[in-house]
């Protein structure tokens, strides 16, 4: 941040008074605000039907091409369900019945929170949002592994099929960090349910 979205004057990093991290503070005395940046949630849904699950092909960057649940950015205001069914609904065009909260992931070096929901369609209707290149009910044989746009929902996923195999859902918090020198970013995955 170079300038005060409040008030237009040059915004320095320092750490204020009584903290201990880094901010970007306005320089201006008559504002002084402290603009706090913290994690974005990235909320979305597991959407089954009849053992298939649905994918988003995505039609815009990054990862343009690739597959992947449809999952966006909470936005202010609503529930970690809502955004869920909102970008569902947005990207997939798809109504759904939210079950519950299968994965959190967090992914501190990009201070992302991955919150995915297991869901059903309400109605057998779906297709491409203005987001998506294409929309298809996917079963665990025609996942393309390979093309998943995001390491956070490949291991959703895996999970998933697991939990499936076994007969039982619940709910998966883990942690996941880059491979340090990996330019093809595989992930270390902690889990801590
Ligand atoms: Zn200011």
């Amino acid at each position: 941040m170079n300038f005060c979205p409040k008030c237009g004057s040059i915004v320095e990093q320092a750490i204020p008074a009584g903290d201990n991290r880094l901010r970007d503070i306005c320089t201006s005395p008559d504002c002084g605000k402290i603009h706090y940046q913290n994690p974005r949630v990235i909320t979305g849904c597991i959407v089954e039907s009849d053992e298939k699950i649905l994918f988003c092909r995505r039609a815009i960057q990054p990862r343009y091409g690739l597959w992947t649940l449809p999952a966006g950015f909470l936005e202010n205001s609503e529930t970690i369900s809502e955004g869920a069914a909102r970008e569902t609904m947005e990207e997939a065009n798809a109504e759904v019945d939210v079950i519950d909260l299968f994965s959190v992931f967090t992914l501190a070096h990009i201070n992302q929170v991955y919150m995915l929901f297991r869901a059903t369609l309400k109605t057998p209707h779906f297709g491409p949002g203005i987001e998506s290149l294409e929309v298809e009910l996917l079963g665990e044989s025609q996942i393309p592994w390979d093309q998943l746009a995001f390491a956070a929902i490949t291991e959703t996923m895996r999970l998933y099929f697991a939990d499936r195999e076994s007969g039982s859902f619940r709910t998966h918090i883990g942690e996941m960090r880059p491979i340090e020198g990996d330019e093809f970013h595989e992930y270390q995955v902690d889990m801590l349910t």
